[in-house]
C-alpha cells in the first residue's frame, strides 16, 4: 500500500462511530494461548471479532486496489499464487480444522515496487507483484512466504496486533477525532484491523510464523532451503533501499541460519510429500 492509500483508507475510518468502540470492548477476552504454539498471547479482542473486523477491512483494501485497476484476478501470476495457496492451506487445515469453514483468500495486488506481503485474520491475504517480480521468486521461494502468511493468520497474529493497537493508543487517537457517531459498530473494528496490518509483528510472531511456515510448506510438497534463500534474496534486494517486508516482518540476523536449521528439521516431511498425492483446499 501505498502511504497515500492508506491515509484514504484512514481518513474514511475515521468517521466511526463511539458504538464501535463499547462493542470492540466488548470483545475483550485478555490473555490467551497460540492455538498452534501454545505461547501466551495479549488478547483484548477475541479471533472471532478479529475474524469480521480483518473481512471488513480487507474489502476496504481490495475496493481500493480494485478501483485502480490493480487487483489481478486473471494472470498466471494470480493462478499460480493460487495453487501454491491451495496446497499449503489444505496442510494449515489438518493443524487447525476449524479453519476449513474460513472463507481463505489471497490476493495479487499489482505493485512493481511494493515488496511485501500480508495477512489477516480468518485468512484475508494479499501479495504484491513486486516480490514476485523484483526477487523473481521460484515457486519454492513464493510458497515460503505464502506459508509464511497462512501460519501468521493460524497463529491469530492478526487479533494479538489488533490488541496491540489498542493497548497503544492508536485506536484511542482514532477515536478522538471519531465525528460521526452513526457509523456500523464493526467499522471501528475494521480500522483496528487496518492498522494492525500495518504494525511490524513482533520477533516472537516472526520466529512462530518461519517455524510453522517452512513446516507447513514442507508438507504441501515445497523445498525447505527455499526459505533461507528467499531471505538472503530479500537482503540482497535490501541495499539502498529497504524491502516493505522486512518494516512488518521484522528479521534479527540470525533468521537464515534458524532457517536453514530449520530447513534439515523439516527435509523428511518434504521428502514424504513428494511421493504422496497432496491435496487442496479452496482458496479463492
Ligand atoms: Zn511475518
Amino acid at each position: 500500500m501505498t502511504s497515500g492509500n492508506r491515509f484514504e483508507t484512514l481518513d474514511r475510518y475515521r468517521r466511526l462511530g463511539w458504538v464501535a468502540w463499547v462493542v470492540l470492548i466488548l470483545a475483550v477476552t485478555g490473555c490467551s494461548t497460540n492455538p498452534v504454539t501454545g505461547r501466551s498471547q495479549l488478547m483484548l479482542v477475541s479471533e472471532n471479532a478479529a475474524i469480521s473486523a480483518s473481512s471488513q477491512a480487507y474489502t476496504e483494501v481490495l475496493d481500493s486496489a480494485r478501483k485502480e485497476g490493480r487487483v489481478d484476478a486473471d494472470s498466471r501470476t494470480k493462478a499460480r499464487v493460487n495453487a501454491i495457496a491451495e496446497r499449503v492451506v489444505a496442510q494449515a487445515v489438518r493443524y487447525r480444522p476449524e479453519t476449513a469453514d474460513w472463507d481463505w483468500q489471497i490476493a495479487v495486488i499489482e505493485a512493481p515496487d511494493n515488496l511485501n506481503a500480508f495477512a489477516m485474520a480468518g485468512g484475508k491475504m494479499a501479495i504484491y507483484t513486486g516480490i514476485i517480480d523484483k526477487l523473481s521468486l521460484t515457486d519454492d521461494e513464493l510458497a515460503q512466504i505464502i506459508a509464511h502468511e497462512i501460519a501468521h493468520a493460524l497463529s491469530s497474529h492478526s487479533a494479538e496486533k489488533m490488541s496491540v493497537a489498542l493497548a497503544s493508543n492508536l485506536a484511542l487517537t482514532a477515536y478522538a477525532v471519531t465525528g460521526d457517531r452513526n457509523e456500523l459498530a464493526v467499522t471501528g473494528a475494521a480500522l483496528a484491523a487496518l492498522m494492525a496490518v500495518q504494525l511490524p509483528n513482533s520477533r516472537q510472531m516472526e520466529a512462530e510464523a518461519d517455524r510453522i511456515g517452512i513446516e507447513l510448506a514442507a508438507r504441501a510438497g515445497y523445498r525447505p532451503e527455499a526459505a533461507a534463500q528467499l531471505w538472503a534474496k530479500m537482503a540482497a534486494e535490501g541495499g539502498a533501499r529497504q524491502p516493505v517486508f522486512l518494516s512488518t516482518h521484522p528479521a534479527p540476523a540470525s533468521r537464515q541460519r534458524d532457517l536453514q536449521t530449520l530447513a534439515v528439521q523439516v527435509q523428511p516431511l518434504y521428502e514424504q510429500a513428494i511421493r504422496s498425492r497432496l491435496p487442496r483446499h479452496p482458496v479463492r
